[in-house]
């Protein structure tokens, strides 16, 4: 029998891939259990047999401040695939007030921003100027004052400190909607006050832009699987936990390798809830977990026979455009026509709005933006919908999202919408599989407890 601990990491999204390798590098048995036949859960790429193009479930971008995000790249030697800006740069198209550009300067946070924000077409120089006293507000606020305002809206807290409706759409919205994945009127103000402290105030380049310059599936599922089994862990891909069961104050699951010592649950919050048997469910520790909501993330991807816009991606205002992606020029692909992939977060009108319909105002959309399109052919639309995209960032959120180690135990849970403190990212799942992993190893005896193993937000 083997001496090192055994683990079960149960789904191979980022938040488990993360913690399989951290713990793998620690020695331990991991085997990576996956329901899907390949890695990556939510960061995904396929073919399109139409097109032959390959497709991201959606377009995912990351930023600066994503450290362990790009940590991870880094460790499974894959950075090299991804791109990152040097300085933040953001086309904003505003159908009405024009075309204005966000950029990091190089004066000191914050004062980086300014030179931008005087010149952003889309505010009044009076809202320009109360922007810039609200940023000063949320760069003070402390962590406990900013987590004490997650039962409140981030519309109200901009309301209260002096923002018009018009730049609340106009300039705030353009951030927190795609970061969070839902509109500033519905959106708990801790998690978009963290994304403004993190991104946009701490660090001149917290918010600079990046992106995969391959799909999703070729930037590091092999990578990760390799990183396992070279550490002597296993991958079980096409394989699903069916079941769990709690005897004698330890968690056991029934599907493959039942016997391990330590289970990392690394599943969508939905998904694990299926599995926990009732008297676990009923605990408050997990039963608060099924109060969490979703949000839905709806991509258009549009392919022309030619050039429309020579941009690389924009930010759009007064228009259903949310953010365009200019995917041909993202992965260097120039050659043949013009692929665009149009990213709308907290879509829920467009879920539930037929393709054909979406595609048609998408494709009025650009032709009004991008006079090159209206004589452009479009050769084919593809809308990808994805109804549960991320748990939903409502007020009073934090309270449901549960701490990675559980009242079981040996049961442990990782995943974005696990309490990391950041919204529903890529960085919140990495995040959440190396916290998960540190758990995993203090209960083994391989780490004291209490030690910080990813900086507070
Ligand atoms: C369309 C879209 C766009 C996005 N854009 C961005 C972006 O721009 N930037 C960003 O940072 N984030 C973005 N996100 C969010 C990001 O993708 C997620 O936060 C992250 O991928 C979540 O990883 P995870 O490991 O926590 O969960 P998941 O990726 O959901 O992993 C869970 C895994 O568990 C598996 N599983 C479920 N049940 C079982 C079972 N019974 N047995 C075995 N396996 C099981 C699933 O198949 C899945 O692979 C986007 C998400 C979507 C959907």
């Amino acid at each position: 029998m083997s001496e090192r601990p055994s683990v079960l990491v149960a789904g191979a999204g980022l938040a488990g891939i993360t913690a399989a390798c951290e713990l793998a590098d620690a020695g331990l048995k991991v085997t990576l259990v996956e329901k899907r036949p390949f890695l990556g859960g939510r960061t995904y790429s396929y073919v399109d047999k139409r097109s032959g193009v390959e497709v991201d479930n959606g377009q995912h971008v990351f930023m600066g401040c994503c450290t362990e995000y790009i940590g991870l790249l880094k460790r499974l030697g894959v950075w090299q695939k991804a791109y990152l800006q040097k300085r933040m740069r953001v086309r904003v198209i505003d159908k009405v007030w024009g075309e204005s550009v966000l950029q990091s300067g190089a004066l000191p946070p914050p004062l980086h921003l300014l030179p931008s924000l005087l010149r952003f077409r889309s505010l009044s120089p009076a809202e320009k100027v109360r922007a810039a006293y609200a940023m000063t507000r949320i760069r003070s606020l402390d962590r406990a004052a900013r987590r004490g305002l997650d039962g409140v809206t981030f519309a109200h807290w901009l309301r209260a400190h002096g923002q018009t409706e018009n730049a609340i759409r106009g300039f705030w919205n353009l951030i927190v909607q795609p970061t969070l994945n839902g509109d500033v009127t519905t959106v708990s103000a801790d998690l978009a006050l963290m994304v403004f402290q993190e991104g946009f105030l701490r660090d001149r380049n917290g918010a600079n832009v990046g992106w995969a310059r391959v799909g999703l599936s070729a930037l590091l599922a092999e990578a990760a699987r390799e990183y396992i089994e070279s550490r002597g862990g296993e991958v079980r891909l096409g394989r699903s936990i069916s079941g769990m069961r709690v005897e004698d104050g330890r968690a056991a699951i029934s599907g493959p390798d039942e016997d391990a010592q330590f289970i990392v649950m690394a599943l969508d919050h939905r998904s694990l809830l299926r599995l926990l048997p009732k008297p676990l469910r009923e605990e408050p520790f997990f039963g608060r977990i099924g109060h969490m909501d979703t949000s839905p993330i709806v991509n258009v991807h549009l392919w022309y026979d030619r050039q429309v816009t020579d941009m690389e991606f924009a930010a759009f205002l007064n228009t259903p455009l949310q953010w365009v992606f200019n995917k041909s020029k993202l992965w260097g692909q120039e050659r043949d026509g013009q692929y665009l992939d149009i990213s709308l977060s907290g879509a829920r009108e467009f879920a539930e709005m037929p393709a054909q319909e979406i595609i048609e105002l998408f494709v009025r959309e650009v032709q009004s933006l991008f006079p090159a399109a209206r004589t452009a052919e479009l050769k084919r639309g593809l809308v990808v919908k994805q109804r549960d995209a991320t748990f939903a960032a409502h007020p009073g959120v934090s309270r449901l999202r549960p701490s990675q180690r559980t009242p079981v135990g040996n049961l442990f849970l990782a995943g974005d919408w696990t309490d990391t403190g950041w919204p529903a990212t890529m960085e919140s799942a990495v995040r959440s599989g190396l916290m998960a992993a540190q758990e995993v190893l203090v209960a083994a005896g391989r780490a004291a407890a209490g030690k910080e193993v990813v900086s507070a937000s």
